[in-house]
């Protein structure tokens, strides 16, 4: 082999020196994670929906608790949707939690609850994209299907010293189309040596365990032998790092609308950022003042006018996402007694909550990090009343 490998130059011994090592090196060893032990694809799914963006350790927690209330997709789907996100409540994107359930009501309804085999129905299940259909379609299903995710990105890039950025477009094709030429075929026999799914999970694996993106142990790697980058002496520089990103910074007000030791929660409508998920009520802030942002955020999402020049100040605090910055800056209205609440706008359900017993539900994490602020001890709630 040559230093001008490039995806042109991948002959067939090559693509087959890099299938058996990698496949021989999975087999002889790999991570013991709970949704390898079964081929299941309820359990593929739901565990490769999970990963998405979030770390394997994370995932172990959830994906436990998960299996157990919801063992199979007639579960899921017959649960209700605050159930499931109360569930995934921590761990973010939560527009996956509303896809997933709305996928196992489909597969209950449109495939009597045996998951779709077939390519086309398998990748227009809702949350389902390229990455996701390849993982179930190569480790459940046994079919010949790539799959790229950040792990495999890198390895490919550095196999083949690719400058390429999985994060463009061209970047993505080029990878997709390695990664597609690679997958060996579905074998006849179950037993027989070639494996898309333990393929696949190779490349994974070999990425999130040895193939790191800071100093890559390319001494106990199976493909060291074949892999430009290693030659080249310098393997992090591939991929090239992605260029700094301006994250837009997003102000809010919050309100904590306290009521005998309870605190008012209002339930976003089912989509968008948080749709589905329990919060007090959150809006814009307005640049005549905070009392005329609370002000206008009683009127339109509760219906209600309420003393909210009494409210008091809270620590601000931020909430980081990959794409935006949210600076929260909470109030605190304790009330005797309130008018009728009718949520509207960005709500559609309104409960109260004592926040030192914490109720099963989808909450995202600035709100649960919020309400623990509240509980301990039990001032925030109470202190206006006993001053
Ligand atoms: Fe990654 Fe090093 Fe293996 Fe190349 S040799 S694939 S850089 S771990």
């Amino acid at each position: 082999m040559t230093d001008t490998l490039s995806l042109s130059s991948l002959t067939p011994p090559v693509r087959d020196a890099i299938r058996g090592a990698l496949l021989s090196w999975f087999r002889a060893g790999h991570r013991d994670l709970p949704w390898r032990r079964s081929a299941d694809p309820y359990r593929v799914w739901v565990a490769e929906i999970m990963l998405q963006q979030t770390r394997t350790e994370t995932v172990r927690e959830y994906f436990d608790r998960f299996l157990a209330r919801f063992p199979d997709v007639a579960a899921l789907a017959a649960a209700p949707l605050d159930d499931v996100l109360a569930l995934w409540s921590g761990l973010g994107y939560y527009g996956r939690a509303r896809n997933l359930h709305a996928a196992a009501r489909e597969i209950v309804a449109r495939y009597g609850g045996r998951f779709p085999q077939d390519a086309e129905a398998v990748a227009a299940l809702p949350g389902v994209g390229p990455y996701t259909a390849g993982a179930i379609r190569s480790i459940a299903l046994r079919q010949r299907a790539a799959l790229v995710d950040g792990n495999v990105a890198r390895v490919l890039a550095r196999l083949f010293a690719l400058p390429l950025r999985p994060q463009e477009a061209d970047g993505r094709r080029a990878l997709w189309q390695l990664a597609e030429e690679l997958v060996p075929e579905a074998p006849e026999a179950a037993d027989a040596d070639n494996d898309p799914g333990d393929f696949n999970q190779a490349l994974m694996e070999l990425g999130a365990t040895v193939c790191l993106p800071q100093q890559p142990r390319c001494l106990l790697c199976p493909v060291s032998e074949v892999c430009l980058a290693r030659r080249q002496g310098d393997p992090e520089r591939y991929p090239p790092p992605r260029p700094p990103r301006q994250v837009p910074e997003v102000d809010r007000v919050t309100l904590l609308l306290c009521q005998g030791g309870q605190v008012l929660l209002l339930r976003r409508l089912p989509a968008g950022l948080w749709g589905g998920l329990w919060e007090p009520p959150t809006g814009e802030v307005d640049p005549r003042g905070p009392h005329q942002a609370l002000q206008r955020l009683c009127q339109e999402q509760l219906g209600a006018q309420l003393p909210v020049e009494r409210a008091q100040p809270l620590s601000p605090f931020v909430h980081l996402l990959t794409h935006r910055r949210m600076r929260f800056q909470p109030y605190r209205l304790e009330v005797a007694a309130v008018p009728p609440l009718h949520p509207q706008g960005e709500y559609d359900q309104l409960r109260w909550l004592d926040p030192s017993r914490p109720a099963a539900l989808g909450m995202s994490a600035w709100v649960s990090g919020l309400l623990g602020r509240l509980h301990t001890p039990r001032r925030v709630c109470d202190a206006e009343r006993t001053t």
